[in-house]
């Protein structure tokens, strides 16, 4: 599932390639699933005509700013958005002389509609928590938001407490800060939390400069690769030594997903 880096290099790959130009058409293959608060005739009568200002992202949504009206488009679980057609393709936009196409094969996919003066009104934006890329992520925020029993890999994974981690990097962060994804947040020593904080935009901007992670159906508006896959330390490598002690990497199943850690480098006692 695309997170926050991928959905980043797709929104820097979108303003190099097609902000600028104007919206001919818009087609929707896919109305059911795909289209969360507005119909096809809506997307064309407040899209079509008006020239594509930038490209934003919140989290893991990708914001298009079309002036007066924007569009949201969240990719979930194997959404693409491409300028080839491939497969799954379920909206396509025109910009004339180039097109942007985004391909789900799963349809999970979710498109809004909103006014760009309502954006911070719009209900999944609305609720989204801090930006760890932001001058907004800073040391107190982030405290405010482990401030609960729950476990710090749970936290990590909330939208609505940090926006834009998933599976992948929230482990690899925990890694690097050596804390064990089952601690429960409030529990956490103020040096550990300090760690943590540190070590979210750390693996980000790592994560950034590879171009993303391609294990699943990821790839770049141009059909590239990432390559963050190469480093990651703990994420999907169980069985294998960590690559600082050399002790074994665990997988532990917990809340419905899968956490990876060293045992040596993040005990869970403390
Ligand atoms: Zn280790």
């Amino acid at each position: 599932m695309p997170e926050l880096v991928e959905v980043e290099t797709i929104r820097r790959s979108l303003e190099r390639e097609i902000v600028g130009l104007t919206l001919q058409d818009i087609d929707v293959k896919e109305r059911v699933h795909l289209l969360k608060n507005c119909s096809l005739s809506q997307l064309k009568r407040c899209l079509t005509g008006w020239q594509l200002m930038t490209v934003m992202r919140r989290g893991k949504y990708l914001i298009f700013d079309f002036g007066r009206y924007s569009m949201i488009l969240h990719l979930r679980m194997s959404g693409r958005l491409l300028l080839q057609p491939a497969r799954h393709t379920r909206l396509v936009l025109d910009f004339d002389e180039k097109k942007l196409f985004f391909d789900d094969a799963r349809r999970f996919g979710m498109l809004y509609l909103s006014e760009s003066s309502q954006l911070e009104e719009l209900k999944p934006l609305k609720e989204l928590g801090i930006e760890p890329l932001s001058l907004g992520y800073t040391l107190g925020a982030f405290r405010q938001k482990l401030r609960t029993r729950e476990e710090i890999k749970r936290s990590l994974l909330d939208q609505r407490k940090i926006a834009g981690l998933g599976n992948i990097y929230a482990n690899e962060a925990l890694f690097e800060a050596r804390i064990h994804p089952k601690r429960q947040a409030n529990s956490l020593s103020p040096q550990e939390s300090r760690r943590l904080f540190q070590a979210i935009p750390l693996i980000l901007g790592r994560a950034l400069e590879a171009g993303g992670t391609s294990i699943d159906s990821y790839r770049t508006p141009q059909g590239e690769l990432g390559r963050f896959q190469e480093d990651f330390s703990v994420y999907e490598r169980a069985g294998r030594p960590c690559r600082r002690c050399l002790a074994s990497v665990k997988r532990i199943a917990h809340g419905g997903r899968s956490s990876y850690f060293c045992p040596k480098c993040q005990p869970l006692g403390m």
